[in-house]
């Protein structure tokens, strides 16, 4: 079974900025990681190659400094990481990541049975790239699985908003994983340092006959007009004291404004 994880680097988001010029992300001097959910997808990844074999491999679209979170994925367990990295790809929205994501993919060597993905990165938070990614390769996809077994069909319990929903699909398929799908293992020093010495692939858009305008900021329709916290409405008062007593002036307070 070819397996292939998505992982993009986000910016650690105890720490995420916003420049205000150009509504983008500001990186500079931020730690960056891999996606939380991304490693859950990975780990699922591992889990199902352990029980049925075959090989996983960890792609990442982004800056050059994103190879550290695919020598992270090589230590956890991956076998081949391609990074998708070419200053064309810059500034890409959810449209032209998926466009970049899809020719990789369509591009592997022995195919692929089982697309994994993170049900959203926690940056820009769009949840779109897994979906996007299904259509454009036109495959079956499930979302928010928190839960997945293989027997010669796909078996996903994923989460809706009244409970679960078993769905099943042949492959290939794309899944995208929350957090209560597994725990992510811990990679082994001994694994951590062979992951620093493997040989990444890395692809740019030449490689894969991509037209600079289809890619990064030229190939994207989206524009992000503009980016703010909104004022809080009204003023803020904050009760003090015992907790029962606090909790019977917040309850006649709630109930004063009409809120319950
Ligand atoms: C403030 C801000 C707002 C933005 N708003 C929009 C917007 O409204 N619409 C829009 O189209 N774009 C928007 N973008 C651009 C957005 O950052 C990119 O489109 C981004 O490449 C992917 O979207 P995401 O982070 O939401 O991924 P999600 O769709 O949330 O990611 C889901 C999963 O897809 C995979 N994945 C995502 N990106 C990559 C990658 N580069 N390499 C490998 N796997 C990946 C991972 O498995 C991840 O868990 C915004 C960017 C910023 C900074």
């Amino acid at each position: 079974m070819n397996i292939v994880v998505c992982i993009k680097q986000v910016p650690d988001t105890e720490e995420v900025r916003i420049n205000p010029k150009t509504n983008n992300l500001d990186r500079e001097g931020v730690r960056s990681i891999m996606n939380p959910y991304d490693k859950n997808a990975l780990e699922e990844g591992i889990r199902l190659k352990e029980q049925h074999g075959g090989t996983i491999t960890v792609m990442s679209m982004g800056p050059p400094q994103a190879e550290d979170v695919l020598r992270e994925a090589l230590a956890m367990g991956a076998d081949e990481a391609i990074l998708l990295s070419d200053r064309a790809f810059a500034g890409a929205d959810t449209f032209s990541t998926t466009y970049v994501l899809a020719e990789a993919i369509k591009n592997l060597n022995g195919g692929f049975d089982l697309i994994l993905c993170g049900k959203h990165a926690v940056d820009a938070d769009t949840g779109q790239v897994g979906p996007g990614l299904a259509e454009r390769l036109g495959i079956a996809q499930i979302t928010f699985v928190e839960g997945v077994e293989i027997e010669g069909k796909v078996r996903a319990k994923r989460k809706v908003e009244e409970g679960f929903e078993i769905v099943e699909s042949g492959m290939p398929v794309l899944l995208t994983v929350t957090e209560k799908i597994n725990q992510p293992r811990y990679p082994k020093p001994v694994d951590i340092m062979k992951a620093a010495r493997k040989k990444l692939t890395i692809w740019n858009a030449e490689t894969l006959g991509i037209a600079q305008e289809n890619a990064g900021q030229a190939g994207s329709p989206t524009v992000v007009g503009r980016l703010f916290t909104p004022q809080p409405k009204g003023k803020a008062e904050m009760f003090e004291g015992e907790p029962e007593e606090v909790c019977e002036r917040l309850l006649a307070k709630l109930k004063s404004e009409k809120v319950i």
